[in-house]
């Protein structure tokens, strides 16, 4: 077995700096900056990784396609000189709109080099969610294909003046100056490309939140995230050269980008990407047949995983896994340990967020776990629990206290602005403190636990009650396979506590079984926070990055508005 690259938590701890780090990156010559493209691809491809496979895709139909370091230097290079032809400057926004496929990934980098800003989009955005966040992002060029273009973009073009080219990934002949064929234009351009020099301040990546409490914001990264990518990819991750990686999110979400193209390159692993959405066969497939490492992964699958009565480590050939991790929605301990049980290895939860730009709080491989807690922040991250009120802020330094989650300002990933929104980022901070949005505790060792978002805390009787205790315990009962817990206003108590609860394959649902799952919740969490009303349900209203969406299922209990439902993801 490897060992670990985190050795001893405390110690690299204590030892750790940004500066010192920095050294784990090339830069770009002759000091000219930090370009994340350079660091991810081309400074691999002029070394020992030239002929090294950077990116493994995995079509539909299974059939395998290697790219190698030296491949993507290549493509990145044409579609950067293509950026140029066109006129695209320094910070202008190119958005993609596409499937899991290599033109969405040399966009990326290719952007990147020509030091404009990248704003990937999940392709099954319809019109609508499409056009807010190509005009609120000002889109000068759009990527996409024709059947997507077709659908969904070509009827919104007269509301979007800004839109100045759109490449289509698949025809062979421009329509117009406006449309045009994205391989014609790759054919044209030249394969060498100077990065010219980049600022580590400058913009990079812009990144819509997935609107889980209401609408999605744009968050503004700069080229010096990728420190945080190179770090996190060591220690979080644990890379090992030779590894190959796998990570199932799509770039149209942060962790699809940080930790779907820019994390593994820079630290010169293979990355499989798969085209497909999830299909659980075929995830044990891809697992066992590309001989996966390093795996990361969501609360929202692994659930599903667990629905279905498999015991991969039996059926499966996953002796090359070593580490699989977890992140977007709180990680439960029942699914921790169901990775120990059917892996023969647990589910390593990390916290982070679109603003934070990478991982902030993790499991580590060295450390041990304990089921249900995010771990500790990062080497190099200050994280604290703070009391917040609309006029003040208190540092909460005893342990086992419910609080706002807040991070020290100044690690290099956090984000930059809130487009079109500076008062709203403006008011995310206190002084030097990042104020996350989430609650959580930290125990007396130092583990951090996720309480519930601040918007979805209920408060019952005098108590704040955190969803997501409240979701753990029902999911420890043998019949459920998902909850959702809100507060529902009620004149005597403030807000009862109100469980949506989604049961396994078989199970009845019927008013026994309702009354056992309320007496399992009493007994855990005592009768002030368990449920006093419990509804089934088919399907948990989720985002398309698999978030349960409280707000909407409350907003349809209480007969509100609904809300933005851009990022709603249809059953
Ligand atoms: P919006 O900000 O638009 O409401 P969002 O917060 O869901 O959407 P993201 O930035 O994609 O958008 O998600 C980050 C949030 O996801 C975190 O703030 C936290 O609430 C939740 N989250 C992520 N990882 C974890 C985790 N390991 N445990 C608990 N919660 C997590
Ligand atoms: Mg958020």
């Amino acid at each position: 077995m490897l060992s670990p690259n985190l050795t001893d938590y405390t110690s690299v701890a204590a030892g750790f700096s940004w500066e010192k780090e920095q050294a784990g990156l090339s830069g770009l010559p002759n000091g000219q900056g930090l370009n994340m493209a350079h660091e991810a691809v081309d400074r691999h491809a002029a070394g020992d990784l030239k002929y090294k496979t950077a990116f493994r895709f995995i079509h539909k139909d299974m059939l395998v396609m290697d790219c190698t370091y030296q491949d993507f230097r290549e493509l990145s290079n044409r579609f950067a000189n293509v950026l140029g032809e066109l006129g695209v400057a320094k910070g202008d926004r190119v958005f993609s709109f596409l499937g899991r496929m290599p033109e969405l990934y040399f966009a990326a980098l290719g952007t990147l080099k020509k030091v404009a800003v990248f704003c990937p989009l999940f392709n099954v955005f319809g019109p609508e969610p499409v056009f807010q966040r190509l005009s609120r992002g000002d889109a000068k060029v759009l990527v996409t294909t024709k059947d997507l273009f077709e659908k969904k973009v070509r009827q919104l073009l007269g509301r979007l003046p800004e839109l100045t080219y759109v490449l289509l990934t698949d025809v062979d002949h421009d329509e117009s100056q406006q449309i045009r064929s994205l391989p014609r234009l790759m054919e044209q351009a030249s394969d060498a490309f100077t990065i010219p020099p980049t600022d580590p301040e400058d913009p990079a990546l812009l990144h819509f939140t997935s609107g889980t409490t209401g609408m999605p914001k744009g968050a503004l990264h700069v080229h010096k995230a990728v420190l945080v990518h190179y770090v996190t990819g060591k220690y979080v991750l644990d890379f090992h050269p030779g590894d190959i990686y796998w990570c199932t999110a799509d770039p149209g979400w942060v962790t699809g980008t940080s930790y779907g193209i820019i994390a593994p390159l820079v630290n010169g692993v293979t990355n499989v990407v798969d085209e497909e959405e999830f299909d659980a066969t075929r995830w044990y497939a891809i697992l066992e047949e590309q001989k996966v490492n390093v795996w990361y992964t969501a609360p929202t699958g692994i659930r599903r995983l667990m629905r279905m009565n498999i015991v991969p480590k039996d059926q499966y050939n996953l002796e090359n896994l070593r580490l699989m991790l977890s992140v977007g929605e709180p990680l439960h301990a029942e699914a921790v340990i169901w990775g120990e049980q059917n892996f023969g290895m647990p589910f390593l939860d990390n916290w982070w967020q679109t603003e934070t730009g990478g991982i902030m709080i993790a499991n580590y491989r060295s450390m041990p776990v304990r089921p249900g807690s995010m771990g500790k922040p990062l080497p190099g991250v200050e994280a604290a629990i703070a009391e917040v009120t609309d006029n003040s802020f208190r540092l909460i330094d005893e342990p086992d206290k419910d609080g706002h989650l807040v991070l020290k300002r100044g690690w290099p990933s956090m984000f930059r602005t809130y487009l079109h929104d500076p008062a709203l980022y403006h008011n995310s901070f206190h002084g030097e403190w990042y104020i996350t949005g989430d609650l959580a505790r930290r125990d007396a060792d130092g583990y951090y636990w996720f309480v519930g978002r601040a918007d979805d805390i209920i408060k019952t009787s005098g108590h704040m009650v955190g969803p997501f205790e409240v979701e753990s315990a029902l999911m420890e009962h043998p019949a459920v396979a998902e909850a959702a817990v809100i507060g529902k206003p009620d004149p005597l108590i403030g807000e009862l506590v109100k469980a949506f609860v989604v049961l396994k394959p078989g199970q009845q649902a019927n008013e026994d079984l309702k009354m056992d799952i309320t007496a399992h919740a009493r007994r855990k969490l005592g009768p002030a926070v368990a449920p006093k009303e419990i509804a089934f349900i088919d399907n948990l209203p989720k985002t398309r990055s698999g978030k349960i969406l409280r707000r909407l299922l409350k907003a349809r209990e209480l007969g509100l508005p609904e809300g933005d439902l851009s990022t709603l993801e249809q059953p």
